[in-house]
């Protein structure tokens, strides 16, 4: 049986209002930006609206907040559908904080008029030096008390694109000495001459995101607005737009954001990576969006099941990346077919096996399901191992092969080694081996040796490329950049790594769609640059780690 967890913060809030009958159902809402791909720290955003959404019976929508023309985009805009669909979730309403610009307009004119708006001439510095600071009182602005009559005109012709950008900004008139910085007179409206994504050429003035979020939440009677901790300043201000303008009472809830140890997750450091060819893209495996870590072979099984790990909390922490590649593994062991790949191949010569002869091995693709699914791997003379799988001068513990001794064949017979061919250097090229037909699996009784390898045969393996991810980072916590230097001068250079591998010929007709076990190696999962000439695969995961969660 499941183990009973406690509720974490959000789902007893919801359980009261719910009970107290504050809310009748829930509906929460998804918000991105989309200036950018969705990354892992949106995973656990999603993963907690949607999922909340789905435990209490609710629905949550996805709008985008898309406020800022000069950095939005509609390839954004469709990106984060397809992640959003690829984790498994399902929005009721495709919404756009756009959609509501008239509305907001109109707020804005009733602001005004009733005597809680006004126009700025200030420059942005004159603004921010006026703000003071959190000891001392800010400086109210020259401009704050012009007339409704002048206010509301200057405001229109903000809107009809009398004025540049940055020559006027339209304020909320709250308290210039206000305890909370937001307060004091925050800009509702900045002028920006830029082509929207959605609206066009429509608006040259744009809400800001105080004055966007929380009516939009409003507007769509959201219930419950959940947003990181980093926004828990906004709250009282978010209040004081819905309260004075006398609309639908949305509440804003503040979790902790999720910080991974060796990952970046800022949206703007990530475009610049992509922007300086840093990485390959958007999607480039090591990259921690959503389309990366797919390209990676990371499935949303596993993502799901590490936010689910790391629940929700009201404190900022770092966690650890080993969780989540714990959570790969976990799910590909369950599900992920397995194949032989030899990576760093040394021939190997069965010298007592007749020459020509194919035996086809019915291997099962996943050992978990033994009565499961096989695929057919060739057997023949001539093989190739991993070099690391030989040793001349073996110590004692090593159970691999070594001259003299003996090891299984996965799948096949025990062979025995019984010469190291040599070239001029001294490299090994060749190990002589030879079989014992009667330890073919099945054929009477099973002896067992220590050791079990991997192998291909030379005359079927399929040639193929590999690419060796490792962590993108090399310092631990990314939030502890020194002064002095960069983030970018902790890019791993080992990041990528390429090599050759020689596979099992079923390798290339797996159709699992999810990453694949290369036997005692790690897991790794076709990549879409792969021809038919030259099958790509890149590395999800290696297969074994120390790590175990607590
Ligand atoms: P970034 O700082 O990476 O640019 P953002 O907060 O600007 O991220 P949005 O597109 O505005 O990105 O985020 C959409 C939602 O995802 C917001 O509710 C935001 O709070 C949440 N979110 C963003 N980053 C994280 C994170 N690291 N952990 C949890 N939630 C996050
Ligand atoms: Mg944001």
């Amino acid at each position: 049986m499941e183990e009973e967890r406690k509720l974490n913060f959000l789902e007893e809030i919801i359980e009261n209002d719910l009970k107290s009958g504050k809310v009748e159902s829930i509906l929460t809402r998804f918000p991105p930006e989309p200036n950018g791909y969705l990354h892992l720290g949106h995973a656990k955003s999603l993963c907690i609206n949607f999922g909340l959404a789905q435990k209490y019976g609710g629905k949550t929508n996805l709008r985008y907040d898309d406020t800022n023309p000069t950095k939005e985009d509609t390839e954004y805009v469709d990106a984060i559908k397809e992640d959003i669909k690829w984790l498994g979730f399902q929005w009721e309403k495709e919404l756009y904080a756009s959609d509501y610009f008239d509305q907001l307009y109109e707020w804005a004119e009733q602001l005004i008029e009733r005597g809680l708006a006004y126009v700025d001439d200030q420059t942005q510095e004159e603004i921010s030096k006026g703000r003071g600071t959190v000891e001392t009182p800010g400086t109210e602005s020259p401009w704050r008390n012009r007339s409704v009559e002048e206010n509301l005109r200057l405001f229109r012709e903000m809107r009809d694109g009398k004025y540049a950008d940055g020559e006027k900004v339209l304020r909320a008139k709250i308290d210039m000495a206000h305890p909370n910085m937001f307060f004091r007179d925050p800009i509702l409206y900045r002028i920006k001459h830029a082509h929207h994504h959605r609206t066009g050429d429509k608006w040259c003035i744009y809400p800001m995101y105080d004055f966007t979020h929380g009516q939009s939440d409003s507007i769509e009677h959201i219930t419950h607005s959940i947003c990181t901790l980093e926004f828990d300043v906004h709250r009282p201000l978010y209040d004081w737009f819905i309260e004075t303008l006398g609309i639908f009472p949305s509440h804003q809830y503040e979790f902790a954001r999720l910080n991974l140890t060796y990952t970046l997750m800022s949206k703007r450091k990530l475009l610049e990576l992509v922007q300086k060819g840093l990485v390959a893209g958007w999607d480039d495996p090591r990259m921690p969006t959503l389309c990366g870590v797919r390209r990676r072979g990371y499935t949303a099984e596993a993502l799901k099941m590490f936010c689910d790990k790391i629940g929700v909390s009201k404190r900022d922490q770092l966690m650890d990346i080993q969780l989540l590649e714990w959570c790969v593994r976990q799910d590909l062991n369950a599900r992920s077919n397995r194949y032989m790949v030899v990576q760093d191949p040394v021939k190997l010569t069965i010298t007592n096996y007749p020459e020509g002869q194919v035996e086809w091995f019915d291997c099962p693709l996943n050992p978990a399901e033994p009565e499961g699914a096989t695929r057919k791997v060739p057997f023949t003379r001539e093989l190739y191992i991993e070099r690391a799988d030989f040793m001349e001068d073996a110590p004692h513990k090593f159970f691999r092969l070594k001259p003299g001794g003996e090891v299984r064949l996965k799948y096949t017979y025990i062979i025995k080694c019984d010469e190291v061919v040599k070239d001029a250097d001294g490299n090994i090229t060749e190990l002589k081996c030879s079989y014992d037909p009667s330890t073919r699996p099945g054929a009477g009784e099973w002896r067992s040796v220590k050791g079990t390898i991997h192998w291909v045969s030379t005359q079927f393996a399929k040639e193929i490329t590999l690419r060796n991810y490792d962590r993108l980072f090399t310092l631990a916590d990314m939030s502890q950049v020194p002064e002095d230097k960069d983030y970018k001068d902790f890019l791993n250079p080992e990041s990528l790594v390429i090599a050759k591998g020689w596979a099992e010929p079923a390798l290339l007709e797996d159709a699992s769609g999810i990453a694949v076990q290369f036997e005692r190696t790690g897991y790794y999962i076709k990549d879409s640059d792969s021809t038919p000439e030259n099958p790509i695969y890149n590395k999800t995961t290696s297969l074994k780690d120390s790590y175990k969660p607590e």
